[in-house]
Order: C-alpha cells, then sequence, then structure tokens
C-alpha cells in the first residue's frame, strides 16, 4: 500500500495541465447545441403539431399519439443528422444517479433507422435491478419509463436521452422525478388560485431553481490509493493537514490550473448540453469548488443538474481528476452542499419572493412570503426528511453547515416588517439608495430592504429575492427536497385560501382578509424563524426550549414520511401514495445499512491489513533502536513510551473492529429494517467509527511517514 501511494504521488508530479479550447470564441454560437428544445423542435415540426406539444407541456397535458409520432421522426431526423446511432430513455431511479438503457434506431428487420411515436412515450427497461421496496414483487414485475416532455431531449454523446419518469406497472412511482412533478403540479393550481386573489391574468406558477453545486477535486492516483474513498465516497480515516482550511486561503483564492483547466472543460460540454452554468469559484475547503447555474424551471433544472454531475464525472477522467460529491469526504474539513435557491415566478413574469414598489404586489410578496414561512413551520419534520441521506448525516451540524435543525432566516429587514404586521405598529422610514418597501396598507408600515442582509449558517435562508434551502447534500437529486418543499407550500396556500375565502365570507374586504389572516400566520409560525449563528451551541439549546426537533441521522429523520399528517397530505395532492412512501422508506433504509456496512467492512479491512501491520513494523523498527539504546547505555524513555503508545493504539483498532464484526452478526438477524437500520447507526457507525479513526489518526502522527499506506490529506489536497 504504501507503494502505492508514493507511486501515486510520482505520478502526481508528473502531471500536465490537459489543455482545452472553446468550441467556439462565442458561447452563443454552440449553447445547447445538443439540445432538441424549442428550436429546433419549431423548426421541424408542423406549426399545428409544435403547438399541441408547446400547450401540452405547459398544461400539464397528455401528449396524443400521432403528436408523438411526429416529435419522434422530428427528433431521430435532428439526432442522426447530429451523427446519433441510439435513443435511450433516461431517469433517475432511487439508487441515486440516472439510469439509461440504449437501443438502436437500426432496425435490423425493416432495414432502416425507426423511432416510432410508441418508442418515445413508453420504453420497459429491466427493472430487476432497480430498488422498489417491495412494490413489484408483490405486485407486479415489471416497470416502464414514461416520456416526460416537459424537459427536452439532448444528444449525448451518440445517444439520444429521452427524459422520462420510471413507474411500475401497477402504478406506483419508482423514481426521484415522479412527485417532484406531481408536486410542481400541485403548486401551481394551489398558488394560482392565490394569486388569482390579486390578478386574474395569472394563468399558471413555475416553481424555479438554481442549485449550487459543491464539490471536491482530487489526483485519480491519489483517489486509486484510497481504498475507502473508492468504495465508500469519503475518507474513513486521515488526519487533518496543519495547513488546513483555518487560513480560509482558498475561499476566492485562485483556482489551481489543472482545475481551471478541468472546469473550462465541462463548461463547455454543460453549454453544449444547455446547461447554463454561471459561476465558480474556489470553496472554504481547500481542493474544494462550487458551480452554479443560473435558476430555471424545477424539473429541467434538477435534470440538468443530475446530467451536469455526470459530465463533470466523465470530464474529470481526461484531466486524471476526480469530482467527490460525497458531503463530507474530509473529516474536519467543510463539507459539500447543494444550495437549493427556489422562488415561485408567475407567467406573467413576477417572482413572488420579490418585493417591490407597488403596493399591490408587495401584499402578493407578503403573502407568499409568509405563506413559505408557516409551511416550512407546519412541516419542518418533512422537509429534514426531505434532505436525509447516510452521507448527509456526517455533514449537517458538522463544521461550517447547517444544522440538522430546520429553521427560517428572514434577514433583519423583513423580520422588522413582520413585527410591524404583528403588533399593527409603525416602522420608521428610512430614506436612501435602498429600495423602498410599501405596502399600501394603513396597518403596514413602510420598509426599506437590504438585499445583502445574509446569514450562511441557516438550513433555510431569505436571500432578498428567493428562498435558499441549503441544507441539502452536494450528491442529492434535489428532485426528493423540491417534491417537499413545493408540496408544503401547496398545502400551505390552499389552507390560506379557504381562511381568507371564510373571512371574507364574514365580511372582510379582501386586501384585510388577507392581512388579518397573514397576521396570525407570522405569529403561530414565530418559532420557525431564527437570525443567529445556526452553527452554535446556544441555538441548539434555544431550539430545544423552543421543542424544535434536533434528529441527527437519516433513518429517524425519514420517519417523518410516514406520519399521518405526512401521509394525508402526500395523498391529497396526489403526490405518493402511501403504499409509494413506505416503499421509498424501505428502500431508503436498505441503502443506509449498504451503506454502513460497506464503511465497516473498510475501516476493518484497511485498519487490520494495512494500518495495523504498518504499525508494528514500525513499532519493531523502534524496539531495536531502544534495545540499541539501551546498549549503549543511552536513555531510551521516551521511545519506550511511543511504542506504548502504539500499542495502545493497535489494540484499541482490534478490539473495536472484532467487537463491530460481532454486532454486525447480530444486527444482521433483525428482521425489520427499521430496527437493523437504527442499530447500524448507533451500535456500529457511533459506536465504533469514531474511536478506530482516532486511534488510527493518532498512529499516523507516530508512524515514519516512508511507511503510512495511505495518501494523506496534505497530499490529496492541495493539488497545484
Ligand atoms: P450565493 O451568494 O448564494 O453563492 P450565487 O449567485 O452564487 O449566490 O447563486 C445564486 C443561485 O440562485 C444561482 O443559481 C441563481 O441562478 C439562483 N437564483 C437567482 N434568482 C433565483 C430565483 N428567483 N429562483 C431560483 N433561483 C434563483
Ligand atoms: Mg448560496
Amino acid at each position: 500500500m504504501a507503494i502505492l501511494r508514493f507511486e501515486a504521488l510520482k505520478k502526481l508530479h508528473e502531471r500536465n495541465a490537459v489543455t482545452v479550447s472553446s468550441p467556439s470564441p462565442k458561447v452563443s454560437d454552440f449553447f445547447g447545441e445538443n439540445v432538441f428544445g424549442t428550436e429546433p423542435m419549431r423548426a421541424s415540426l408542423a406549426p399545428a403539431v409544435f403547438k399541441k406539444v408547446t400547450s401540452a407541456i405547459k398544461n400539464h397535458e397528455k401528449i396524443d399519439e400521432v403528436t408523438a409520432d411526429a416529435v419522434a421522426s422530428a427528433a431521430k431526423a435532428w439526432a442522426m443528422n447530429k451523427g446519433a446511432t441510439h435513443f435511450t430513455h433516461w431517469f433517475q431511479p432511487m439508487t441515486g444517479g440516472t439510469a439509461e438503457k440504449h437501443d438502436s434506431f437500426f432496425d435490423a428487420l425493416a432495414g432502416i433507422e425507426k423511432f416510432k411515436g410508441s418508442e418515445l412515450v413508453q420504453q420497459e427497461p429491466d427493472a430487476s435491478s432497480f430498488p422498489s421496496g417491495g412494490i413489484r414483487s408483490t405486485f407486479e414485475a415489471r416497470g416502464y419509463t414514461a416520456w416526460d416532455p416537459t424537459s427536452p431531449m439532448f444528444l449525448y454523446g451518440k445517444t439520444l436521452c429521452i427524459p422520462t419518469i420510471f413507474v411500475s406497472y401497477t402504478g406506483e412511482t419508482l423514481d426521484a422525478k415522479s412527485p417532484l412533478l406531481k408536486a410542481l403540479k400541485s403548486v401551481d393550481v394551489s398558488a394560482t388560485r392565490v394569486c388569482q386573489l390579486f390578478d386574474k391574468d395569472i394563468q399558471h406558477v413555475i416553481a424555479s431553481l438554481g442549485p449550487e453545486q459543491e464539490y471536491f477535486v482530487v489526483d485519480e492516483a491519489l483517489f486509486t490509493a484510497r481504498p475507502d474513498l473508492v468504495m465508500a465516497g469519503r475518507t474513513v480515516f486521515g488526519h487533518a493537514p496543519a495547513r488546513g482550511q483555518q487560513m480560509e486561503d482558498h475561499y476566492f483564492g485562485s483556482i489551481p490550473s489543472r482545475v481551471y483547466d478541468f472546469m473550462k472543460d465541462f463548461e463547455f460540454e454543460c453549454w453544449k448540453l444547455g446547461i447554463p452554468v454561471r459561476t465558480r469559484h474556489n470553496e472554504v475547503a481547500p481542493s474544494q469548488f462550487e458551480v452554479a447555474p443560473l435558476f430555471e424551471e424545477v424539473n429541467v433544472a434538477n435534470d440538468h443538474n443530475q446530467l451536469m454531475m455526470d459530465v463533470m464525472g466523465r470530464v474529470a477522467e481526461r484531466h486524471n481528476l476526480k469530482v467527490l460529491f460525497h458531503e463530507k469526504p474530509f473529516a474536519g474539513l467543510n463539507g459539500s452542499g447543494k444550495h437549493n435557491n427556489w422562488s415561485l415566478i408567475t407567467d406573467t413574469g413576477i417572482n413572488l419572493y420579490a418585493p417591490s414598489s407597488s403596493a399591490r404586489d408587495n401584499l402578493l410578496f407578503l403573502t407568499f412570503f409568509v405563506n413559505t414561512i408557516k409551511a416550512v413551520h407546519q412541516y419542518a419534520d418533512l422537509l429534514r426528511a426531505s434532505i436525509a441521506t447516510a452521507a448527509n448525516d456526517f455533514r449537517l451540524g458538522a463544521n461550517e453547515a447547517p444544522p440538522a435543525i430546520m429553521s427560517v432566516f428572514i434577514g433583519a429587514q423583513m423580520t422588522a416588517v413582520l413585527d410591524e404586521m404583528e403588533k399593527k405598529g409603525n416602522v420608521k422610514i428610512e430614506k436612501g439608495d435602498n429600495m423602498y418597501m410599501k405596502l399600501g396598507i394603513d396597518q403596514i408600515p413602510e420598509i426599506i430592504l437590504d438585499a445583502t442582509d445574509r446569514n450562511r449558517t441557516s438550513p433555510f435562508a431569505f436571500t432578498g429575492n428567493k428562498f435558499e434551502f441549503r441544507a441539502v447534500g452536494a450528491s442529492d437529486n434535489c428532485a426528493t427536497p423540491m417534491a417537499v418543499l413545493n408540496l408544503i407550500v401547496a398545502e400551505q396556500l390552499d389552507q390560506f385560501y379557504d381562511a381568507v375565502s371564510r373571512e371574507m365570507e364574514k365580511g372582510a374586504e379582501k386586501r384585510l382578509a388577507i392581512v388579518t389572516v397573514l397576521r396570525k400566520y407570522i405569529k403561530e409560525s414565530k418559532d420557525i424563524r431564527f437570525e443567529g449563528d445556526g452553527y452554535s451551541d446556544e441555538w441548539v439549546k434555544e431550539a430545544a426550549r423552543r421543542g424544535m426537533k434536533n434528529i441527527k441521522n437519516m433513518p429517524r429523520a425519514i420517519e417523518a414520511y410516514l406520519s399521518k399528517e405526512s401521509i394525508k397530505l402526500f395523498e391529497k395532492h396526489g403526490v405518493m401514495s402511501h403504499k409509494e412512501l413506505e416503499a421509498r422508506n424501505e428502500i431508503r433504509l436498505e441503502a443506509y445499512i449498504k451503506r454502513v456496512q460497506i464503511e465497516a467492512r473498510v475501516i476493518g479491512d484497511l485498519a487490520m491489513n494495512h494500518i495495523i501491520p504498518t504499525a508494528i513494523a514500525y513499532q519493531n523498527k523502534l524496539i531495536q533502536n531502544a534495545n540499541g539504546l539501551k546498549g549503549l547505555g543511552v536513555d531510551n524513555k521516551a521511545v519506550i513510551q511511543t511504542i506504548k503508545e502504539i500499542s495502545g493504539h493497535i489494540d484499541t483498532i482490534k478490539n473495536g473492529v472484532r467487537q463491530m464484526i460481532e454486532e454486525r452478526k447480530r444486527i444482521n438477524k433483525i428482521t425489520d429494517t427499521h430496527k437493523r437500520a437504527f442499530a447500524y447507526c448507533d451500535d456500529i457507525k457511533e459506536k465504533y467509527f469514531d474511536e478506530i479513526r482516532d486511534a488510527v489518526d493518532k498512529l499516523e502522527l507516530l508512524v515514519d511517514d516512508e511507511d503510512w499506506p495511505l495518501a494523506k490529506y496534505r497530499e490529496m489536497l492541495f493539488l497545484r
């Protein structure tokens, strides 16, 4: 192993930058060239067909067979013209990532290239290898993928990819996208109804998402020399480097040239695929970076994020790099999140979370603003559940990451507005360059808005014209948290609409009815608001005092999906059935168990077969040295002390690994998946992982660097 480490380091020093050049000096020349989007469709479809497709997309309607045939034939011609030979339904199974099953356009029987509407609309991938949480085994053995026309087809390599949902034959959804689409439809309907209290012209409300993606980059050879990175996506051992993130010189610092070339390269690829990637800068930790696309409609933005992660992985290979999307690849350093910037925008172009100078629009803004806070307050447990993954457990509440307590940050200005609204008092008007917030109703004050008010420690923060759900993990599929967020807001808006209607039935004027209900909501949801340091211990205590939950692990967090209230909510909006919710939790728990099992094995294997033999060999050298010193009559106390320390750590590791194996044997016999997952969490991960790691990391400091088998943090984290 030590040999592998040094060979990798040698390779690292011999690496040359892989230069890349833009396909064209102007990005607009090639942006979206591999997307069968609106323009290629308009150009290749008969106007009537084109109109049918676009209106079906807008109104969430089904596309008929004749139209599908026309679209398939146009898409085939477009793709083949660009060199495509195959097509695939592209979907997002619950295992994470994306899945494909490629079919050739070439029909050997007919001797020509073919692509029928029926093949576009529906396919049957071999679904047996995808998890179904017991749905398929009990009901129907097969599943199918079905075209999602709201996300454009794209050409990836030589394959035409068709975004699809994945459903079992009995109709249960088996993927991340389906519940999202249903939640988006629900929020569209509910939000539009509320908007029409203000403006009858609004026919649709579209949810938008801009996911900022954090990631680490390491050299491919060093990655390969770390079996834990290969197997578990994170380092299970490793002492923090002397020069860590405490210096914060990496943040917004210059990007290492190899990474810079990699970034340029994947940006070109993303642009061709119509993914509007926009910013890049270094993150807090060394070797950590971020890519933020321009926001888009949620479903498209999420497909783009999934695709972008795939593109990044592939392009990294060309640069002998590995991208780590794991939420916590390096202990003690910043974790990686995927900040979900989210808002609701009307089809008339109004961002419902942007305050403006118009009084009417501001009451509209306040309506959505307050209802969103109320929704988070009401369904905090579900939001927490929606971001729960095994890997995110390592990140939440640890160095520079939001805690597992759900709260909302709104900034000093909006706090003042809400406080004032609650009290009916007045707020001073300050003049300056800042924007005014005028509400035009006696009871509501005018106030300055300061968009620069930021809090980076909150899991859910208002950032001037959008909310930023920062607790989402870097490797996660945004569809899961986005389905929950849009669903709970939809439900809350329904509640609001009904409450306002009741007030009006009692004779209240519409705007006053709205204000009355909002005022009530502000009071009721006050506890979810927190403006202080979310990373602090005080907040943990304060949150406990407020009765807020701080669920630290995934198996317990996802139980919220199965509460009575949650099942009712999901079923009412047709987002998921009770059975689907149960199946999904089952899948998640099974995946969790597998992950902890894998990590426990990696820890055991590395510790017993690599770390301990290395430590013993080094100890033997020290023993020789101690004996030599003794023969010369020189004091050898210090050496003997080190020998003893090493023995102590070896004992800790051996005992830990042995006990962990015994525990696993016991736990594996537990038949209930929930209980087995809890046991893996409490009795394996929590009990042994840190203890063993601590001993190994101490050995790393004691053993001769020349002998140490694992690539060290400082070697992996400081790329040039
Ligand atoms: P930060 O200061 O949080 O790092 P960035 O400017 O890097 O902010 O990223 C902000 C993200 O939010 C971008 O992806 C941007 O497109 C997105 N965004 C901006 N406005 C909206 C909106 N109305 N809805 C959703 N996302 C938005
Ligand atoms: Mg951000």
